[in-house]
């Protein structure tokens, strides 16, 4: 019985040992043409070598094809050669169904253990993956985004750019550093450049370097959420160093104080209230720095851009000396990226976005273990069912719609708009990535 099913070869012979299964076969049809001169059917054998080629495990063993392969030698021009070996990757000395199982496998599991199961070295096995994904990036086409998100992500232990689109939800690519050459390599690479209008970021310079470097036209707008927090790091400052002067017993009367100073005046239920009337009485630097964040956050509930300006300088102008410098990582920032900051009042980021993205850099913070960063990015771009596509337009008429528009007009629908974030983020905590 051939176990081996392919058919160019002969099975000469089988040996199974405890994990590997040696198979000697050969050739079935011999060359017809000289490679070197063209002239046909004028070639006698030379001499042969025992050549091994990996194949598809069977049965949980690991599979190697002892080629007898044959050497010609051509009589019109004496030259010899090897013969070919079909349905082979000469390159990597191993069968092209191999090949493939390979690459499929390597976005499921680690290097490690694909080389572990089919017997090749780990560098091969992460040499056929590369390939796999130069090939597949090169057919990934995402539909250029209006709104651009470039943000981060932290995988394997780095801060990587994660870049999405905005209004729909999606991602677009992550990028193993935050560079400004990386950044702007991506950016510069993107069809249709002009489609981008709006790129949503975080105040980190090279980010903004590259957009105003690639994208000239596009407004930068700051994510409020980018900015708030940092107030809340500033009242983290302050809560702190105010802790650090107490004695434990009057460290123990501020229990939880973290957390009832990080909640919104609004979101504070009676209790939390009281409680934070008792220290802001007993230690009213505590209740400054509160009302200092409040007040910051009030500034995003404003109608107009102009409006919020004005609010920004009230309350910058309020800051007491003593506690300019806890405030002065956010003032700073402030300065540097107003423009980009107060864009925001004129073009709003959806909480739904932020949200989303919040959401996905959670998750993928659990993720990563035993993979490269490499392995993790091609995984998420190149998993079956990720990918979110524009549905196509209402066609005016059912016989538009079952004849499709191409006559009329070109079909516009079914652009690929990149990988669907919630759909991303069920599979990562369902652990089916
Ligand atoms: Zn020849």
């Amino acid at each position: 019985m051939d176990i081996l099913n392919l058919s160019a070869y002969n099975v000469l012979e089988t040996e199974y040992g405890e994990h590997d299964i040696h198979i000697k076969v050969e050739t079935k049809a011999p060359p017809f043409v000289c490679p070197h001169c063209g002239c046909v059917a004028n070639l006698y054998k030379h001499s042969k070598r025992d050549q091994l080629v990996m194949d598809l495990p069977i049965h949980g063993k690991r599979v190697g094809l002892i080629v007898k392969r044959q050497r010609y030698k051509c009589r019109e021009c004496n030259q010899t050669f090897w013969e070919r070996l079909p349905v082979v990757d000469e390159k990597r000395y191993c069968t092209r169904r191999l090949v493939q199982y390979i690459e499929r496998k390597c976005l499921k599991h680690t290097f490690t253990s694909v080389a572990e199961e089919v017997g090749m070295d780990e560098k091969t096995i992460r040499n056929i993956f590369r390939d796999y994904i130069n090939e597949l990036e090169a057919e990934l086409r995402f539909e250029t985004p209006r709104w651009l998100g470039i943000d981060e992500i932290h995988i394997i232990k780095k801060p990587r750019c994660v870049l999405s689109n905005v209004e729909e939800h999606t991602l677009l690519d992550l990028l193993q550093d935050r560079n400004k050459t990386t950044v702007v390599g991506y950016l510069s690479r993107l069809p249709n450049k002009s489609n981008v209008k709006y790129v949503a970021m975080d105040m980190w310079q090279p980010y903004r370097d590259a957009v105003k470097a690639t994208l000239p036209n596009a407004v930068i707008v700051v994510d409020k959420f980018h900015v708030v927090r940092m107030a809340n790091q500033a009242m983290e400052t302050i809560r702190k160093n105010l802790r650090s002067g107490l004695t434990p017993k009057q460290r123990r009367g501020l229990m939880h104080d973290r957390f009832i100073l990080l909640k919104r005046k609004k979101e504070l239920d009676g209790k939390g209230f009281l409680t934070l009337d008792l220290w802001t009485k007993n230690y009213p630097d505590l209740g400054v720095a509160y009302n200092l964040k409040e007040s910051f956050f009030d500034i995003w509930d404003c109608e107009t851009k102009d409006e919020a300006i004005q609010m920004y300088r009230q309350w910058e102008a309020s800051i007491p000396d003593s506690m300019r410098a806890a405030f002065e990582p956010l003032t700073r920032a402030m300065g540097n990226w107003s423009e980009e900051i107060f864009n925001y009042f004129d073009h709003r980021i959806t909480n739904a976005y932020t949200e989303s993205l919040n959401s996905l850099i959670r998750v993928m913070n659990r993720l990563g273990r035993g993979y490269s960063f490499e392995a993790l990015r091609a995984k998420i771009l190149f998993t079956e069912g990720l990918k979110k596509v524009r549905p196509p337009k209402f066609a005016k008429n059912i016989d538009e719609e079952k004849f499709g528009m191409a006559m009329i007009a070109p079909i516009s629908g079914g652009e690929v708009l990149g990988i669907n974030i919630s759909t991303l983020i069920e599979m990562l905590e369902d652990g089916d990535l």
